[in-house]
Parts: structure tokens; sequence; C-alpha cells
């Protein structure tokens, strides 16, 4: 079936979304080496504000979530209620190695190994901690899937690439 044209108004939501994301960090176990690198985004050397992109601290108006270190046992089902609150279409990033892999936590007794044991991630900003240009180019990939998105009718196309996604409670058991 044939998908039906946009209104304006929904053309008008989506051309606000690619130049003005909004962002809403979670710090879900971090050392705050990549919570101070997020600040350092925001300070005038590197001012992504001049790009539109905002920091806001309620994942209700967010469209990307940045998840900051390993998720301890703790602050999974926490890390995974802020994602529900955020409305779709959303994308995560997970920060540095701890995102990745739990880095340096890895295996300990009160961590899960992994951000994407919780939420779906989209983007892995690389590094420990991630530089800011690293986490800029990350917010990119985020917009780019985005577009993509828009111009597939939403994210369903690519959900096999993304994975199941299990429940925290599941996991720590
Ligand atoms: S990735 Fe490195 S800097 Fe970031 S929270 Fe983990 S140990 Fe700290």
């Amino acid at each position: 079936m044939a998908t039906p044209p946009e209104s304006f108004s929904q053309r008008l939501v989506n051309w606000a979304r690619v130049k003005s994301p909004w962002i809403t960090v979670f710090n879900s176990g971090a050392c705050n080496a990549c919570d101070i690198e997020i600040i350092a985004c925001l300070m005038p050397r590197f001012d992504i504000e001049r790009f539109g992109i905002l920091v806001k601290a309620s994942p209700r108006h967010a469209d990307i979530l940045i998840v900051t270190g390993h998720v301890t046992l703790k602050q999974a089902s926490r890390l995974r209620r802020v994602w529900e609150q955020i409305p779709e279409p959303k994308y995560v990033i997970a920060m540095g190695a701890c995102g990745a892999s739990a880095g340096a936590f890895h295996g300990l007794y009160h961590i899960m190994n992994r951000v994407e044991d919780v939420v779906p991630v989209d983007v892995y900003a690389a590094g420990c901690p991630p530089r800011p240009d690293e986490i800029m180019n990350a917010v990119l990939t985020c917009l780019n899937l985005l577009k993509e998105d828009l111009a597939n009718g939403g994210k369903e196309w690519r959900q096999n690439k993304t994975g199941t996604i299990m429940e925290p409670d599941k996991q720590s058991g």
C-alpha cells in the first residue's frame, strides 16, 4: 500500500528534528570523564549549540539519548525507563569503551557489561573518554540515520539490524 503524503505540519516537525536535535544524557555508572567531554562540547571551544544541538534534561523532549559509562545493576531499570520516555523516532549513543563492553570494568559483579543489554544502541562513540569531535560525529551519524528513517517511513525497516531488546531483569539474574 502506498504511503500517504506527509502533511505540512509533519514535514515541519521532521525538518526541525533534523536541523535541531535535542539530546538527553544519562550517566549509568560512568567515571564522569565521559560526562566532562560532553560538557566540553557545550563550552565555547566546540559550542555544539551553534549547530542547533541542544542538551535537555527531560527525556520527553529529547531525540537522542547519550549513555555514559557501563550499566550498573541498579541503574539498568532506570536507564530503560528513561529510554521508554523518549518519543519515537529516538536514537541512542553509547559513549566510550564502557558503553561498548564496560571497558576497564568488564566482568565486575555489580554491572551489566553493555549498554545494548538494556536499550538498543544506534551509534558507538569510540574512546575512553571519546573526544568532543567524536561525540559530535556520533550525533551527526544519528542525524543521518534519522534522515534515512524519515525517507523510509520510520525505523521499522532496519529493526532487524538493531537486534532484540533484552529486559534488564532477565540479564541480571
Ligand atoms: S569510557 Fe572511559 S572515560 Fe568513559 S566512563 Fe568508561 S572509563 Fe570513564
